[in-house]
C-alpha cells in the first residue's frame, strides 16, 4: 500500500519508517555517533558527518514529513531553531508579516536579533484574511503566522492567507505547534512551509527540546537543508529518537486532550467567577467556522481571565492549582498552567502585549491526559 494514502492514524506509526539495515531493529537504534567509516574517501553509506545526516535523524524526518502529508522533514534542536533556518532564507531589506499575538520567543527571534541584520517585522491582526493584503509591499518576502494563535486561541483562515501568499509569490509559514497535524494539514491547505516546536504534543512528554520544517517543494527544501547543515542546529541521536517515540502515540494523545479541553472549557465557561475563557470550540468563538473547517476538533489548549483579577490574584491561582503543573510549555501528557504576561510573553512590552489581549490576569492551560475530573476538582479548589 503506498504510505501516502496511509489514514493519519497508521502515519504516526509507520510513516517513513523501514526496519533498521543492520539487524532488522524494528525501532530505530540511535545511532549515538558523530563521524562513519569511509572505505576510500567519499565512500561511505550515505552518512559521512552527523551534522550533516544521522540515521536516527532520517527517521525523525521521514516520520515528520509523513505526519505533515510533506515530501521533505528536517529536525532541528529546537524550535526556535527550526524558525531560524526559515528566516535565514531571506535578505536584508526584505519584510515579513506576521501576526500580533505570537508566540514571545519568535517575536523576540524576529525584533531582537533579525532585525540586526536589516530584515524587517510587522505584526499585524490576521483573523480577516482580506485585510492582510493591503499590507503586503514588493519587500514582503514571507506571512509567519500561527494558528490557533497563543496564548488568545485566534485562528486564522489558512486557505485564504495561503491564496494571498501565492498570488503576490510570497512563502506562507505555519507554526502548527498548537494544533499538530493531528487537528489540522497547513500544506494541504496552500503553505509553503510547515514548523513545529515537537518539544510540544509531537514529543509529548515533556522530556525533548526539538524543533521541525516540513515542506513540499524541492528547491526549498534543499535551500533550508543548506542552512541546516550551515548552521549545524541539528536534532541529536537521543532526542530524534524520543520524539519518534512520541509521534507513534500522538493520535491517541490528540484525542484524550480534545476530549479534556472541551469538558474543562465548557466547565469554565459555566463557572461564576470566570469572565472569559478563549477555547475555539464555542460556537461564539469569532473564528468558530473556520476553526470547524480547517481543523478536525478543538484541542486541549484554553486561555481564561478569573472575574475582577489583578496580576497578582492569577498568580495565586496558578500557584494553588496541585495537578495543573506551573510551568512554561505545553502539550505533554501532564497538565500544565501558566502566566503568559510573566512567563511566555514576558518579552513583549506591557502595551503591545495588551493590544493583543494578554492582560496581566490571564492564565493559559495546557489540558493533559489525565482523568477529567481530577482536573475540573483541582481547578476548582484552587479558584475557591
Ligand atoms: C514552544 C514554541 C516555540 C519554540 O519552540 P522551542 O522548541 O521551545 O524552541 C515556537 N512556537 C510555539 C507556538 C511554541 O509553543
Amino acid at each position: 500500500m503506498s504510505e501516502k494514502k496511509l489514514k493519519f492514524n497508521s502515519k504516526t506509526i509507520h510513516g517513513g519508517q523501514k526496519p533498521d539495515a543492520a539487524y532488522g531493529a524494528v525501532m530505530p537504534p540511535i545511532y549515538q555517533t558523530s563521524t562513519y567509516v569511509q572505505t576510500t574517501p567519499g565512500g561511505h553509506k550515505g552518512y559521512a558527518y552527523s551534522r550533516s545526516a544521522n540515521p536516527t535523524r532520517t527517521a525523525l524526518e521521514k516520520a515528520l514529513a509523513s505526519i505533515e502529508n510533506g515530501n521533505y522533514g528536517l529536525a532541528f534542536a529546537s524550535g526556535m531553531a527550526a524558525i531560524d533556518a526559515v528566516i535565514k532564507l531571506l535578505n536584508p531589506g526584505d519584510e515579513v508579516l506576521s501576526t500580533k499575538d505570537l508566540y514571545g520567543g519568535s517575536y523576540r527571534l524576529f525584533k531582537q536579533v533579525f532585525e540586526r541584520f536589516g530584515i524587517t517585522f510587522r505584526f499585524i491582526g490576521m483573523q480577516n484574511a482580506d485585510s492582510i493584503e493591503s499590507h503586503i509591499t514588493a519587500k514582503t518576502k514571507l506571512i509567519w503566522v500561527e494558528t490557533p494563535t497563543n496564548p488568545m486561541m485566534n485562528v486564522l483562515d489558512i486557505k485564504a492567507i495561503s491564496q494571498l501568499a501565492k498570488k503576490h509569490s510570497v512563502l506562507l509559514a505555519v507554526d502548527n505547534t498548537f494544533a499538530t497535524p493531528y487537528l489540522q494539514l497547513p500544506l494541504d491547505l496552500g503553505a509553503h512551509i510547515v514548523m513545529h516546536s515537537a518539544t510540544k504534543y509531537l514529543g509529548g512528554h515533556s522530556d525533548v527540546v526539538v524543533g521541525a520544517l516540513v515542506v513540499n517543494d524541492k528547491d526549498l527544501a534543499d535551500k533550508l537543508y543548506f542552512i541546516q547543515n550551515a548552521g549545524g542546529a541539528v536534532c541529536g541521536p537521543m532526542d530524534s529518537f524520543l520524539t519518534l517515540r512520541g509521534i507513534k502515540t500522538l493520535h491517541v494523545r490528540m484525542q484524550r486532550h480534545c476530549e479534556n479541553g472541551k469538558a474543562i472549557a465548557e466547565y469554565l465557561v459555566k463557572h461564576p467567577k470566570i469572565e472569559k475563557v478563549y477555547w475555539p470550540g464555542f460556537e461564539d468563538h469569532p473564528n468558530h467556522d473556520i476553526a470547524k473547517s480547517q481543523m478536525k476538533d478543538f484541542g486541549g489548549m484554553i486561555s481564561f481571565i478569573p472575574k475582577g483579577s489583578s496580576y497578582e490574584d492569577a498568580i495565586k491561582i496558578v500557584e494553588k492549582l496541585q495537578i495543573f503543573t506551573l510551568a512554561e510549555s505545553l502539550g505533554g501528557v501532564e497538565s500544565l498552567a501558566g502566566h503568559p504576561a510573566s512567563m511566555t510573553h514576558g518579552s513583549i512590552p506591557k502595551e503591545e502585549r495588551e493590544r493583543s489581549g494578554v492582560v496581566d490576569a490571564l492564565i493559559r492551560l495546557s489540558v493533559g491526559i489525565e482523568d477529567e475530573a481530577d482536573l475540573i476538582a483541582d481547578l476548582e479548589q484552587a479558584m475557591r
